[in-house]
Parts: C-alpha cells; sequence; structure tokens
C-alpha cells in the first residue's frame, strides 16, 4: 500500500500546490503521526483552497484518509480559517464516515499558512530549527495538492490548477487551466486588466514574485494580481536591495517591533531580524549569540516589513545573506528544538485584515467565485521542465511526437528529487529547449 501510493503520486507528477512545489511522493514516503490538510490559505486575496475545501469537502476527506493510512498516521487534521464558514460547514457534514479525521479552526492571522506555524497551532510541537514538519512526525498537504493525490488513484496526472485571477482585473475569479498557457492567457479569463497600467503578482501579495505576461501558469501558481502602477504594493517588490539596505542602515530605529512578530521567532527559533538589521548599519549583530546564519530561520513571509513602522524591509537583508551564505557553501547548522512557542505569542499573531489594509488592498479584497465545467481551449501550452523543488524533468518525447493529454512528456533525473511532466492538452511536440517542451494543439 505504501509502496503503490507513493509510485502513483509519483508518477502522476505531483508536487506542493500551494506555491512550494515540494515532490509530494518524498513526503509520502515516510511514517508520521499526524497529517495536516493546510487549508489556511492565509494569503491575502487568494481565494482556491476555501472554495475547493466548500465544493470538494467528501472528495478531500477521502483522500485525507487515504493519506493518514498510508503513512500510518494516529489522525488527520483539516486546518482552515474559522471565517471559511461555507468550507467548515460542508467538510463538518461529510466527517461522520470518519473516526480519524478531525477539523482545525485557525484564528484570522498571518502566516497561518507557513508549515511551521500550522504544526504548532495543530499539534502544539515545535518544528526544530532548519527542520521540516516530518521531524515533529507531521505531514503537511495543500488541499489542492491532495485533491491531486485522489485523482492520481483515479490514473489522472497533473495537467490542471486552480488559479485565483484578482485585483485589478474586470471580474474576479477563480478558475481551472490547463498548465503552460500564459499569465496574459489567463487573465483574460477575468475579462483582461481593468487598468492600463500594471503589473503582474504571481501568488498572494505576500510571498508571491512579479512576473511577466508571457511567463506561464506552472503546478504551483495559485494566484495572478494585477496590480496598478504606483500601487505601495510594487513600491516593496522594486525596491532595489542597495536601497533597502541604505534604509537599514540610516533609518531603523532598533525598537524591535518586526522581532515582535516574526511567526518563527514566536515558534521559539533564534531568529531576531531587529538584529539582524544591525548588520546593514553596524557590520555586527552586537551580540555574540547571533550571527548572519540566523538569516537561514527567516521563511520569507515578509510580515517584519509590515510591523516596521519605517517600511523597512529585514526579509530582503535575510534573503540576501541566505544567498551570499550559499554561495560560499556555508549551510544552517542551527538545529535547536524548542519545546513550546514564544511567550505571549497568541497575542503576538498578526491580523490578516489589518495586514490586507496595511499592504493597501481593501479595495480587492473580493470574492472571487469559483467556475468550473469545461475548460477553455487553448492552441499552445509551454511546460516549464522544472516547476517542483530540485532538478528539473528529462523529456522523453522529441519534437513531432503526438501526444495526448495526460501523456509522459519529461520525467524524474535517475536519483534526483524532482517531478515528471505530462502533456497538459494534446497535440504535437512543437520545440524542446533546455527548460521547456511545447504542445501544440
Ligand atoms: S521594526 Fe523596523 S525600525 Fe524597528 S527594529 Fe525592525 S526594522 Fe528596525
Ligand atoms: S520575513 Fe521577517 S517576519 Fe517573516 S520569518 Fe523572516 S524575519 Fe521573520
Amino acid at each position: 500500500m505504501q509502496e503503490n501510493l507513493t509510485a502513483l503520486v509519483e508518477s502522476a507528477g505531483i508536487v506542493g500546490a500551494g506555491g512550494a512545489g515540494f515532490p509530494t511522493h518524498v513526503k509520502l514516503n515516510a511514517k508520521a503521526d499526524t497529517v495536516i490538510i493546510n487549508g489556511a490559505e492565509c494569503e491575502p486575496l487568494l481565494r482556491v483552497d476555501q472554495q475547493l475545501m466548500a465544493r470538494q469537502a467528501g472528495r478531500l476527506l477521502a483522500a485525507l484518509d487515504k493519506i493518514v493510512a498510508h503513512l500510518g498516521a494516529r489522525e488527520g487534521v483539516v486546518a482552515l480559517k474559522e471565517h471559511y464558514h461555507t468550507a467548515a460547514g460542508a467538510l463538518q457534514q461529510e466527517l461522520a464516515g470518519y473516526p480519524k479525521l478531525r477539523l482545525h479552526l485557525l484564528g484570522a492571522f498571518y502566516p497561518a499558512g507557513d508549515e511551521q506555524v500550522i504544526v504548532y497551532e495543530v499539534t502544539g510541537k515545535v518544528v526544530p530549527e532548519g527542520g521540516i514538519p516530518i521531524h515533529a512526525g507531521v505531514v503537511v498537504i495543500n488541499v489542492e495538492t491532495a485533491l491531486n493525490v485522489l485523482d492520481a488513484m483515479d490514473g489522472h496526472p497533473v495537467t490542471e490548477k486552480y488559479v485565483t485571477l484578482t485585483g485589478a482585473v474586470r471580474t474576479p475569479k477563480t478558475v481551472r487551466v490547463p498548465l503552460g498557457i500564459t499569465v496574459a492567457e489567463a487573465l483574460e479569463l477575468a475579462g483582461g486588466p481593468s487598468v492600463a497600467d500594471y503589473r503582474v503578482v504571481n501568488g498572494g501579495p505576500m510571498m508571491g514574485r512579479l512576473v511577466p505576461l508571457e511567463s506561464v501558469i506552472t503546478k504551483t501558481t495559485k494566484g495572478l494580481i494585477a496590480v496598478p502602477a504606483g500601487h505601495p504594493l510594487l513600491n516593496s517588490l522594486e525596491r532595489p536591495l542597495g536601497v533597502s539596505m541604505r534604509q537599514a542602515a540610516t533609518a531603523c530605529m532598533q525598537c524591535s517591533l518586526c522581532s515582535e512578530v516574526c511567526p518563527r521567532g514566536l515558534l521559539g527559533h533564534r531568529i531576531q531580524p531587529h538584529k539582524l538589521m544591525r548588520l546593514a548599519a553596524y557590520g555586527s549583530m552586537c551580540d555574540p549569540a547571533q550571527t548572519p546564519m540566523n538569516a537561514y530561520l527567516c521563511c520569507g513571509c515578509r510580515l517584519c516589513e509590515y510591523a516596521c513602522v519605517m517600511g523597512l524591509q529585514p526579509w530582503k537583508l535575510n534573503g540576501s545573506l541566505k544567498g551570499i551564505l550559499g554561495e560560499q557553501g556555508i549551510r544552517n547548522s542551527l538545529d535547536n528544538k524548542p519545546e513550546h512557542g514564544a511567550p505571549f505569542r497568541e497575542y503576538k499573531r498578526y491580523p490578516v485584515h489589518k495586514l490586507i489594509h496595511q499592504l493597501g488592498l481593501s479595495a480587492y479584497d473580493v470574492d472571487a467565485p469559483m467556475e468550473e465545467g469545461a475548460l477553455p481551449s487553448y492552441g499552445k501550452v509551454t511546460l516549464p521542465l522544472r516547476q517542483n523543488v530540485g532538478a528539473s524533468a528529462e523529456p522523453v518525447v522529441e519534437v513531432g511526437s503526438r501526444v495526448e493529454k495526460g501523456s509522459l512528456i519529461a520525467r524524474i533525473p535517475k536519483d534526483k528529487l524532482g517531478a515528471n511532466l505530462h502533456a497538459s492538452i494534446s497535440g504535437t511536440v512543437a520545440a524542446i529547449s533546455s527548460d521547456t517542451i511545447v504542445v501544440q494543439a
């Protein structure tokens, strides 16, 4: 059973659909005490998982039950925000047949969906510094990923993606599209942008990244947010590192508000962004117990910027430090195992509605109703060979090969971490490069 499900999931090319892209078959090749379905969807404006939980509650619990059995887990938990009333109601109605499964309602704070935060909220266990949930006996799986596992059991590999289209678009909505269509094509499904000058964020406004219109939908695309030119979110995302560092050196007043809200610090991990900021001004953290390596404990949630009254960006400094350390071959060696979160943690969790207001996104915090039914048809898809953590997949087709939707077109390199890739439309392989396979209908 264990090998069967792991092999099915590997064969189907399933990766974390919440944005992380970690190959799911690797997560399933373990023993766990608890399985958590991550339904927090804490990135503002995104509406995929909360609607999938409401519409496919029975399928989601069936998937979770199978994963719990597969991992030999004691329990399976669907963790979602307490204000996702429709989803919670739908799940509650289906729970009766599953004695090992339960719901856990999370508060409306950010980042409730951070893997380590959700493990602590649900189980009270702290994932060790530099660790992953399995180090606390927990496997965390995104809602859509779990549904993909059920699809794999029915013989369907990953060829489509649910995406919320929102922000400055005419009709915000959530759609299911083939992998490999462009961002521009996807935005058209929401009536196109409602402003002439805009940029697009792929993912949520907190951890997403700016992408060009010709980039494509992948297995990890959860949302596309059209952001008008001049919006403060763009000022934050586009601020060059050098400017950010100069501002840190001249404007950081060491108030430590960033450290007060840091979700990883609140788990008891030794990250204190205000001390890392001292590097910019003094070239020292002024604390022998802290080193630049503490930056490795940052999850990049960006909350520190919104706690800072000066709008500084400790997260950008941390990202830069991680890059420098990595280039020098210096790996994280911090591995404390706190037993409890920080004192008063529950009072320091950051309200998501306050965050949306600070982001300047209140006007876009609207429904994005899910549209299902027949998929739109597209004449061409461009499928990146790397849509996952790990190595790129290796093509198993040639230019001119005829492929059907769901055909394997690239596979995991031998003995590497990676994910298989399948054609998302039927057609002919039109081009293969070192990065992509193009299929023409
Ligand atoms: S909140 Fe801002 S000003 Fe205060 S310590 Fe952190 S970065 Fe510096
Ligand atoms: S981005 Fe900021 S708040 Fe988030 S984990 Fe890193 S230092 Fe902490």
